[in-house]
């Protein structure tokens, strides 16, 4: 059984996707962290983003690998654990820049589809119910206004004392949301039979509910 969650930046996906995953017993796949992961290494090794050539170049000498570790999901960039290193607005915004490449789609796609295969999994990301599982026995695309979007994360920086302005974040993720709605390759779009969920007015425990139930009718 697999269950695939879809929807943009800060729409609470991850969040969600782990709790779900919880409940049930199954495996949460990050799939964004693989993205991110790539990000760090093009970064690292100052390959210019906006550059498909040369990022798609490069892409042989990375390799991304998945581990469980008590039920974490840990993401290894040519055998180095960089879980806790991937999670910065810099990366995030060179994951966004780059993950519009087929190639770099591509070398991720059987990682995710493995993953899948092997074990139950609840996956999130942007094209999880409409290219990577297809037959995802559950599709959900979860999404927020803007405005919920941007308060939550702009809440979230501030508990933990990073000076920020609510303007700017959500037009970051405006930004964000219009790279991936609009790229050509496995653009982030509702599937034809994901059920559409706004949390804009719910908490996590209503969306958490709401996906569990809508498993239990499948
Ligand atoms: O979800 P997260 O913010 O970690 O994802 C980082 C970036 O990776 C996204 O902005 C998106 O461009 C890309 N991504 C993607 N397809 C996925 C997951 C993430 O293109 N399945």
């Amino acid at each position: 059984m697999n269950i695939a969650i879809d929807g943009p930046a800060g729409a609470g996906k991850s969040t969600i996707a782990k709790r779900v995953s919880k409940k049930l017993g199954y495996v949460y796949v990050d799939t964004g962290a693989m993205y991110r992961t790539m990000a760090l290494y093009f970064l690292r090794n100052k390959i210019d983003g906006s550059d498909e050539a040369a990022v798609s170049a490069s892409l042989d000498d990375v390799s991304v690998e998945i581990k469980y570790v008590d039920g974490e999901q840990k993401v290894l960039l040519n055998k180095e654990d960089v879980t806790g290193l991937i999670r910065t607005e810099e990366v995030g915004n060179m994951a966004s820049a780059t993950s519009k490449y087929s190639a770099v789609r591509e070398k991720l796609l059987e990682l995710q589809r493995d993953l899948a295969r092997k074990m139950d999994v609840v996956m999130d990301g942007r094209d999880i119910g409409t290219t990577i599982l297809p037959d995802a026995e559950v599709k959900i695309y979860l999404t927020a206004s803007v405005d919920a979007r941007g308060q939550r994360r702009y809440d979230e920086l501030k508990a933990r004392g990073v000076e920020c302005d609510l303007e700017q974040i959500k037009k970051d993720i405006e930004d964000r949301d219009y790279r991936d709605m609009h790229r050509e390759v496995s653009p982030l779009k509702q599937a034809a039979d994901a059920y559409y969920l706004d949390s804009s007015d719910m908490d996590i425990d209503e969306v958490t509910e709401a996906i569990i139930q809508r498993i239990k009718e499948r």
